[in-house]
């Protein structure tokens, strides 16, 4: 296990503590822990997994050298790359970015300068031209990211490893989170690192400012059910631990389930107003909506938004 010494520690807590207010998330980091758990989730795929605030990472290794799936906040990187260490001393050859977000692509700037090449949809690399806003708390905004955090190479559709003995293919999913959501198979390991259209620990997030769609959520999430089989395991963008086809099942319900009541309402001619007080997720909000900068109420206006189009 990774072990930092005194004043780094200090320092990695009061960088999270940013972190964690930044994004309006409540969590606990305990002094003694290495900043990233690792989980060894299949064949040659790990999940690191650090406090809520930033996205869950996916570690691709073998003989021919590591391919990383997101790389969090860029004062992250140290412990990132002390982390992959403690997997494998190959190098870390290729970064893929799920999306846009700063919690998933903040480490890029860093892990060029190591070397490492960099993959996204073209709509990932178009947003980091300029000033990124993100819904989190109504819409805050992020500085642009320097020119060396941007994609190297960038598809339209999909592209494929041919890496570590299996094939990794990495293509766009409907527009869901945000319009540049990338979905991940590592066909040998049988690894699905769906990015943050599929979140275990709290209502879906639609990206409104970036193109994300409720619906086309539902249609995605559908997409990756149909590619999982029964041992396949699945890398949530957050949420504790990683799951399987059972785990994605429960949130395609979670979404049809939201739809569904939302629709009956309009059906009914309610109002947004008046679904908002109607609080058709009521029984859900425990379960998923206790965050409090993105919950029901953020949800569901979007949801009443893209049924009444
Ligand atoms: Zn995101």
């Amino acid at each position: 296990m990774i072990r930092y010494n005194k004043h780094k520690r200090a320092l990695r807590i009061f960088l999270i503590i940013n972190a964690l207010v930044l994004f309006g998330q409540v969590s606990a980091q305990q002094n003694n822990q290495p900043f990233f758990k690792t989980y060894q989730v299949a064949g040659k795929v790990h999940m690191l997994q650090a406090p809520n605030a930033g996205g869950n990472i996916g570690v691709f290794s073998g003989e021919d050298g590591v391919l990383l799936i997101d790389d969090r906040f860029d004062q992250d990187t140290a412990a990132l790359l002390e982390a992959v260490a403690a997997i494998t001393d190959k190098k870390i050859e290729f970064l893929v970015n799920t999306h846009i977000h700063p919690d998933h692509i903040g480490g890029n700037n860093n892990l060029a300068a190591h070397g490492v090449l960099i993959l996204a949809h073209d709509s990932v690399r178009l947003r980091m031209l300029k000033e990124l806003r993100i819904p989190r708390r109504g819409g805050i905004t992020f500085p642009q990211p320097p020119e060396a955090a941007r994609p190297v190479i960038t598809y339209s559709d999909a592209i494929s490893f041919h890496l570590n003995g299996e094939e990794v293919r990495i293509f766009l999913a409907p527009p869901a989170h945000t319009d540049g959501d990338s979905f991940v198979y590592f066909t040998g390991s049988d690894v699905l690192h769906l990015g943050d259209v599929f979140r275990t620990n709290m209502y879906p997030i639609i990206d409104k400012f970036n193109g994300g769609s409720f619906l086309g959520m539902i249609e995605a999430m559908g997409i990756a059910i149909g590619m999982a089989g029964p041992n396949t395991k699945v890398i949530p963008g957050h949420g504790e631990g990683f799951t399987d086809r059972a785990g994605m099942l429960e949130v395609h319900d979670l979404l049809t389930t939201i739809r569904d009541r939302v629709q009956i309402l309009i059906d009914q001619g309610s109002s947004l107003e008046q679904i908002l007080a109607a609080a058709p997720t009521a029984d859900l909000d425990e379960r998923w909506g206790q965050v409090p900068s993105w919950n029901a109420a953020d949800l569901l206006p979007i949801v009443f938004q893209e049924l009444s189009e």
